[in-house]
């Protein structure tokens, strides 16, 4: 098995922490498939059953010029490229701007998106459902996986559901 996960979200959000949590020193190179040359790759995890290749999409927020634009375009491209989508929230930060401008760029995408809703260690467990309840009302999201990246909780069982699916 082999695919590729775009991964979205405003800065600091938790990216980086989720990937360094999922990949560590395990971070691995490949030759790039000619797919994804024109992507960056964030790092890739493997295992017996294979692998997921992460791909980076820095520009994927409000364009402020046309180099932005431009940015928003590959970043769109990449998710095209890509098998499933995992955006990334902030379960501690009220949904903002930044995270719905994303959104509505993923509404355009066929790819399906996965809300990973962060940093859970930061809220009381009641909140939870709430906080799931509003970005509901913003999108169909495949699938939605709360989780604390830096506590690594629930970083395993996301990575055991999206492998089968690669
Ligand atoms: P990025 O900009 O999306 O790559 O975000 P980073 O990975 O750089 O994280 C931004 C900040 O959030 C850093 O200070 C991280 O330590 C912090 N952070 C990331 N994940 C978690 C989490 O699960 N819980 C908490 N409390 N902080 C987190
Ligand atoms: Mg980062």
């Amino acid at each position: 098995k082999s695919g590729f996960i775009a991964l979205v979200g405003r800065p600091n959000v938790g990216k980086s922490t989720l990937l360094n949590q999922m990949i560590g020193e395990k971070i691995a190179i490949m030759s790039p498939k000619a797919q994804t040359t024109r992507n960056k790759i964030q790092g890739i995890y493997t295992t017996d059953e294979g692998q997921i290749v992460f791909l980076d999409t820095p520009g994927i927020h409000k364009p402020q010029n046309s180099l932005g634009d431009y940015m928003v375009k590959t970043a769109m491209s990449a998710i095209r490229e890509s098998d499933m989508v995992w955006m990334l929230v902030d379960a501690s930060q009220e949904r903002g701007r930044g995270d719905n401008f994303i959104i509505e760029r993923l509404k355009e995408s066929k790819t399906p998106v996965y809300l990973i809703i962060n940093k859970i260690d930061l809220v009381k467990p009641e909140d939870l459902l709430a906080i799931i309840a509003d970005y509901q009302t913003q999108m169909n999201f495949a699938e939605i996986f709360p989780i604390s990246a830096r506590q690594d909780d629930g970083v395993q069982e996301l990575l055991d559901f999206a492998m089968p699916k690669m």
